[in-house]
């Protein structure tokens, strides 16, 4: 029979989140267990879009899983009328989630985290004796456990049962490109607006393939594939083809998202609904979700256990810059016509992406600086038909176009 082992944290989930807390936590000292449902590597539906601020949390190089350095933003209306901004450094690059995610989980191990995968949590709960996460015919204790796993997870179901559906969905696809079809989609990324309620399509590059996909609102998730398949016929990608797509939630933040720290238990990244609305970017704030996550329970076992300080980081740390995206995406999704008039007439809304995307400038600033350049007309629009919100709290110089 095997010895009852009891562990300082359980890391439900091998995603960016998960790893990213169970080797901060496994460098802290602390005896981690990390648990994967799936055997690494494994497949998550993704662009495997990073922005280049993630280098900043990443506490290696990308390497060889950088599969391409973006170089060029492409918006496009309906396939057509490109606007776009080539730039002279990276804003961002590619990676493959299985080869990504398993080189973090390996980071994991290697900082010495107890990896398990193909380990599907059934169930989790909170005791006298510590927080119990259930295996199926077996059982495991720890003092306090993370939820990383993902949009849909257990822990939050088990602990949280308050929290908010997530409000978005997504669909994925990989094409072989031509040689001509790579020649032009090289070191670009095409985010295609207009025809997709509450989200984009897109195109990323990587060696050879374009990662396509469509991010929806989740009450039109009937219209993803169509909008998808539109999309890629409109961008001559699949020459009217069936494309072999999967779907994913898309846990986008939005107000009362709900509670992410209960009692022994944390939740991190998708588990913790922190998707940016506007771009849909969620692999930069799960590694900082999991990191802060790490750094709370270090400071809980020498506190006296309190995991409050959690909720306070993400407050500060992560919750400003996913409020001015919803306020974004609300004017950007509800109004795509007019937010792509932006894009073409001020060709300086394209470069703050960038500076967004290297962690040159926050998320407000952007907010601030797109509305101050705008003519007050078209910012009133915005207010009325797109509950953009949040205009008159930042009020600033309009300018015109
Ligand atoms: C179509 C699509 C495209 C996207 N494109 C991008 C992009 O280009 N860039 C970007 O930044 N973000 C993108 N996102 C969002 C991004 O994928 C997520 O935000 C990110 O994966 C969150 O990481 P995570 O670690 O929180 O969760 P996940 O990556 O979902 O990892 C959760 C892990 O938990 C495991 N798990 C689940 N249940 C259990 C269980 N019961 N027991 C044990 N393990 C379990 C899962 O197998 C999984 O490995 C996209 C999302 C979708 C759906």
């Amino acid at each position: 029979m095997r010895d009852l082992v009891r562990y300082d944290t359980i890391v439900v989930g091998g995603g960016p989140a998960g790893a990213t807390a169970a080797m901060a936590l496994a460098k802290a000292g602390a005896k981690v267990l990390l648990l994967e449902r799936r055997r690494l590597p494994r497949y998550k539906a993704c662009g495997g879009c990073l922005s280049r601020r993630v280098e900043r949390l990443l506490p290696f190089d990308l390497g060889e899983l950088n599969e391409e350095s973006i170089t060029n933003l492409t918006f496009t209306w309906r396939g057509r009328n490109p606007v776009e901004a080539t730039f002279s450094e990276p804003v961002a690059y590619m990676v493959w989630r299985d080869t990504f995610d398993q080189a973090l989980c390996g980071r994991a191990v290697d900082a010495g985290a107890e990896l398990q995968d193909g380990q599907a949590v059934r169930s989790v709960k909170e005791s006298a004796n510590g927080v119990e996460v259930d295996l199926g015919g077996r059982t495991e204790i720890a003092d306090f456990v993370i939820g990383a796993d993902g949009a849909c997870g257990v822990v939050a179901r088990d602990l949280f049962p308050d929290r908010a559906q997530p409000m978005a969905v997504g669909l994925d696809a990989e094409i072989p490109l031509t040689s001509a079809g790579e020649a032009a989609l090289r070191g670009r990324v095409i985010i295609d607006v207009g025809r997709t309620p509450g989200g984009y399509c897109w195109a990323f590059p990587k060696r050879g393939v374009a990662s396509v996909g469509v991010s929806i609102d989740r009450r039109s998730a009937k219209r993803a594939l169509p909008c998808l398949t539109a999309f890629l016929s409109a961008g001559g990608f699949s020459n009217g083809k069936a494309v072999r797509t999967t779907g994913a939630m898309i846990p986008v933040y939005h107000d009362g998202t709900g509670p992410i720290h209960r009692g022994r238990a944390l939740l991190t990244g998708d588990a913790a609904c922190l998707v940016d609305p506007f771009l849909g970017e969620g692999i930069y704030y799960a590694i900082q979700s999991g990191q802060l996550a790490a750094r709370a329970i270090v400071r809980a076992g020498s506190d006296g256990g309190d995991l409050q300080w959690y909720q306070a980081a993400i407050s500060t740390e992560i919750t400003p810059a996913l409020e001015a995206a919803g306020r974004l995406s609300r004017a950007a999704h509800r109004l795509p016509w007019l937010w792509f008039q932006v894009l073409r007439r001020r060709r300086g809304v394209i470069d703050l992406y960038r500076k967004v995307l290297i962690g040159e400038e926050s998320y407000e600033s952007f907010e601030d600086q797109v509305w101050a350049g705008t003519p007050r007309s078209i910012v009133m629009l915005f207010d009325l038909l797109a509950g953009r919100g949040g205009f008159s709290g930042r009020r600033q110089e309009l300018g015109s176009w």
